[in-house]
């Protein structure tokens, strides 16, 4: 399992986003019962379909090219697998959710990401990572399922508006 993460992590090139990032799944796939213990299982099954072309990858102010040399750092110091599995997960996350520019209204402390819930992939919902605010067209909402990064298609859509 560490070897493999470093070994994708070594290959990692920012003009090879989409290579990447199905990497990353593939590696989720392959180690699925170990990402299980550490989130939901709706969750997990989600993240397994994610695919690079549904995606629009790596819009957000999340420096890659300085990240992924401190990723590759902390497992070289050691991580157990419940961190690097984490570390996977905020990755993929991180890569896949689309960041706006919108400041989040809630902490302002971090842009909203374009995110859907799992029982509804039509209607986008604004997330924030810092304090985990949900909205639906600027009006905070509570969402009790997991939400996942807003397909290509609607994102693509979102930003015509
Ligand atoms: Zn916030």
């Amino acid at each position: 399992m560490r070897e493999e993460i470093l070994t994708i992590y070594n290959n990692f090139s920012i003009d090879s986003l989409d290579l990447f990032f199905d990497e990353l799944i593939n590696y989720v796939k392959k180690y699925d019962s170990i990402f299980l213990k550490y989130t939901s299982l709706e969750y997990l099954d989600e993240m397994k379909k994610f695919k690079s072309k549904n995606l629009i990858l790596g819009h957000s102010d999340d420096n890659l090219e300085i990240a992924i040399p401190f990723y590759t750092n902390k497992i070289k110091k050691g991580l157990n697998e419940e961190e690097m599995s984490k570390q996977v997960s905020s990755l993929i996350w991180d890569l896949s959710a689309y960041m706006t520019d919108e400041e989040c209204p809630s902490c302002h402390d971090s842009n909203l990401r374009l995110t859907v819930a799992t029982s509804n992939t039509n209607q986008i919902i604004k997330f924030c990572d810092e304090c985990l605010y949900t909205g639906i067209a600027d009006k905070h909402v509570d969402v009790k399922d997991d939400l996942i990064p807003a397909p290509k298609n609607l994102v693509k859509s979102y930003l015509k508006c």
